[in-house]
């Protein structure tokens, strides 16, 4: 069960490094592909323009570099072929953020994680019901099952029934969207919450934790303009909350006005 539960970890923030690395990857990469291919043409035309004019060693380490040009070019596209499929396997191409529902996307992720989750604790759910955001859903995913994993992990084996990880959506101010994931685990010490979001901060034992699934939960949902909070009592558990901008409509409702009253901040 820790193997599953590391596994689903590794999986959430091996798809957010993929992603992050085929994002930086892909302007060098065109960048050097593009001079790449100028720079074999310079040396063809150099080659059938000058070949008689030149000395036979200089034609020679001409052709020398021609055919080591050939083979950055064949590497530069190996490269591409493999950042292609990076961003494949994470699928986030940025562009295709779309409206999501967050409870189908907690549901889904839920999905993954329950038989470890059903080990350490009670799930509750208790989802209001919640205008759509603006995201991809797998990266949005890939926040909530860092959070869901590491309240599993936070909470002692072997006794399910004394445990609780909640999972709550609801509207809050601004009718922003609010996600809670709230676990009865060991708490997190005050002199560590500074650090939380840090990539590489971790308390767990080498090769369980790798201290990156909150640094990329926080800059995952601030690409989103959103935030993420966390409160959390030593010895009785921790709640992380995430805050999400409401996707703006695509058309303005001819006819309904908006209420006059905001309902029921929370
Ligand atoms: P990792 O889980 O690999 O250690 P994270 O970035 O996910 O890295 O978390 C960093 C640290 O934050 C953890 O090592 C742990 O000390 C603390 N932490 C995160 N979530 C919780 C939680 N729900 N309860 C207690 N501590 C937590
Ligand atoms: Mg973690």
């Amino acid at each position: 069960m820790q193997a599953r539960l590391l596994l689903a970890e590794r999986m959430a923030s091996v798809g957010t490094l993929a992603a992050g690395v085929a994002h930086e990857i892909n302007n060098p990469l065109a960048y050097l592909t593009a001079n790449l291919a100028f720079a074999r043409e310079e040396l063809n035309a150099l080659l059938s323009n000058w070949m008689d004019a030149l000395d036979p060693r200089a034609a020679g380490a001409v052709a020398d570099a021609q055919s080591a040009l050939a083979e950055a070019q064949q590497g530069a596209e190996r490269v591409r072929t493999i950042v292609r499929d990076l961003k494949t396997f994470s699928r986030v191409d940025s562009a295709d953020n779309t409206d999501v529902d967050v409870r189908q996307v907690l549901e889904s992720t839920l999905n993954l994680a329950t038989t470890e989750i059903r080990h350490r604790a009670r799930l509750v759910k208790q989802f209001d019901a919640v205008p759509p955001v603006r995201a991809n859903e797998s990266r949005l995913g890939q926040v909530f099952l860092n959070l869901l994993v590491n309240a599993a992990q936070a909470i002692p084996g072997g006794a399910p029934d004394r445990h609780e990880i909640r999972v709550a959506t609801r509207v809050g101010p601004h009718g922003r969207v609010v996600v809670e994931v709230t676990d009865t685990g060991v708490g997190i010490a005050s002199e560590h919450l500074p650090r939380l979001f840090d990539p590489f901060f971790t308390t767990k034992e080498p090769g369980v934790g790798t201290g990156l699934g909150l640094s990329i939960c926080h800059s995952l949902v601030a690409s989103l303009a959103g935030e993420i909070h966390v409160e959390s009592e030593p010895g009785r558990g921790s709640t992380f909350r995430v805050v999400l901008p409401a996707s703006k409509p695509a058309e303005a409702p001819a006819q309904a006005p908006p209420p006059a009253t905001p309902s029921g901040e929370r």
